[in-house]
Formats: structure tokens, sequence, C-alpha cells
């Protein structure tokens, strides 16, 4: 028989999500189904038994999975955390292809939440992340909508994103000698940091003959002003 202790814990688990069922062709065994897990990872389901339905409630309660849960090594609030900081700093690096939004394409978002994305050459990157405290972190243009999904999953954003790292090169030689050029980053202090293209003979020579374009916020923006310039002979 259930008693009122029992009902408390059925509460509990009703509250997270928690499925719990009995099961009769046991006899005295009773189980409960844990369906759900927190922040919406790929759906794990465990099944608890126990021999009475107070520890078959306590054990899944005590099982459950949330942001603390390690592998023994991170934790999952660790590692977002974690993910987060590293695509900030890919799209700040990638500028002029990125964005966030409050809202998807049809208005909607998840509570407390945001999107931000890199339209990559090979199609759409995106993320979800918390409000607070990412938002800020995320410096590239602000929509309010984001894109519509391209359809991408979770694979074809890391791969799309691994490929962004290489997918620009200065391609073009220096217009004015034809010599090599290369990305440099001039940074004149901890606040003000600017990217360049510049000629390799001209580096190398005492005095600059000017084949260098410089002052853009990333790389990739200097890349490309260089690849596109227009005084190219
Ligand atoms: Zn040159």
């Amino acid at each position: 028989m259930i008693d009122n202790r029992t009902t408390e814990l059925r509460a509990k688990l009703t509250e997270r999500g928690i499925e719990y069922t009995t099961n009769d062709h046991m006899g005295a065994c009773e189980t409960s189904w844990n369906g759900f897990t927190a922040m919406q990872l790929t759906p794990s389901a465990k099944l608890i038994m126990a021999v009475t339905p107070e520890q078959a409630i306590a054990a899944t309660l005590g099982s459950e999975i949330n942001g603390n849960t390690s592998d023994g090594y991170h934790t999952f609030n660790e590692l977002y955390h974690h993910r987060a900081v590293l695509f900030s700093v890919i799209v700040r690096d990638h500028r002029e292809l990125a964005w966030k939004a409050l809202k998807h394409h049809d208005g909607t978002m998840y509570d407390g939440m945001f999107i931000v994305g890199i339209d990559t050459p090979k199609g759409q990157a995106t993320y979800h992340y918390d409000l607070d405290p990412y938002w800020e972190m995320f410096d590239c243009k602000e929509r309010e909508y984001a894109p519509e999904w391209d359809g991408h999953t979770s694979d074809d954003a890391i791969a799309r994103i691994a490929e962004l790292g290489c997918g620009r090169k200065v391609t073009e030689l220096c217009p004015f000698c034809g010599g090599e050029a290369s990305v440099k980053v001039l940074e004149y202090d901890d606040d003000c940091k600017v990217y360049g293209v510049f000629c390799e003979s001209d580096l190398q020579s005492e005095q600059s003959h000017g084949h260098f374009i410089d002052n853009y916020p990333s790389e990739a923006e200097a890349i490309t002003a260089w690849n596109t310039r227009a005084d190219r002979m």
C-alpha cells in the first residue's frame, strides 16, 4: 500500500517530470521509471528497482542527472560553461559572420535563453545559452529574430565550426610587388588589439612601402579586406 510518506515522495518525482509506475507481476517489488533528464540532454531512461516504493523513489531522486553530475573529471555545468566561453571567442574572431538573437525565426525562445550563431561558408552553427551570464559575453551583431534554422544538427554545427578555423586564408599576393602576405595581430595595449595583412617584403624592408592593410577588429575581417581590396593592380 502507498502511505503518506510515499505520496509525498511521489509528488517530488512528479515535480521533476519523472514517472512512477508499479509493476504487479514482480510481486512484492515495485519499480519506478525515470524517463527524464535535466537540461534536455539526450533522453536517458533508467529503471530503478527496489523492494518498497519508498526505496525506489529515493533511489530515483538520488540518481537524477543534473548540472553537478560529473564523469569523474568535469561536471555538466563546468563543460557547458567552457563551451559557452570557447564559442564566444570563436564568435569574436568571426564577428562579421556571427549574430545573436532573443528570438527564433518564429518568435519563440526557451525561458531565460538566447541563440547565437555563425553563418559559416558551410551553413549555420548555433547554440543556445542562458541570458545570464552569457548574453554580454558574445560580441557580435544583435538581430531581432534568428535566421530560419537550416536543419543543422549538433554534429553539423561542430563540423562547420571546425572548418571555420582554416576556412579563411590570405589567398592574394601583394598587389604592389606580387610578394607573399600574412596576417599580423597588432596589440597596442590590453584593450586594443587589431589585425592587418602585411606584405612580407614590406615587413622586411627598413621603411614600409605601405603594402598592407590594418586596423581590422578580427583576423577574418582583415583577410577578407586583403583578398578583396579594391586597389588591386
Ligand atoms: Zn608588397
